[in-house]
């Protein structure tokens, strides 16, 4: 087992309803969801957070982006629309430190977030 959560269940060694799947990217429905829809997108590859990408991993950031896209569309969010977020950091609340981008939706979201 890895000590990464995210990575055990890019492994398959933690069980993950599987929702998108490509050679870099998995997506997978949140455990707790706070939207109806509420997804994360992740690299196959461990990278902690947004703040710990360089400049090899631009493509790979644009892959996830499109992933998220392609997850929302499958979600059938694409006409109401959805929200896409990465939290980086303590201040930002992150949780899991391998990046990972929510993708949220189905109900009506408040803006700024607390
Ligand atoms: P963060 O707080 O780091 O931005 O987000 C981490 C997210 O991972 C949370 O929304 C949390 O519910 C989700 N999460 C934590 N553990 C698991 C798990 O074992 N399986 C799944 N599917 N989601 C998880
Ligand atoms: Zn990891």
């Amino acid at each position: 087992m890895s000590e990464c959560l995210f990575c055990n269940i890019v492994e398959k060694k933690i069980p993950a309803k599987i929702v998108y799947e490509d050679d870099h990217a998995l997506a997978f429905d949140d455990i707790n969801p706070q939207a109806p829809v509420h997804a994360l997108v992740i690299p196959k590859k461990h990278i902690a957070a947004v703040r710990e990408c360089n400049a090899q991993d631009q493509g790979l950031l644009g892959q996830l982006l499109f992933a998220c896209v392609k997850v929302a569309n499958q979600k059938g969010l694409a006409e109401s629309g959805y929200r896409m977020v990465a939290n980086t950091g303590r201040d930002a609340g992150q949780t899991v430190s391998h990046l990972h981008f929510h993708v949220m939706g189905g109900r009506h979201m408040a803006w700024p977030p607390g």
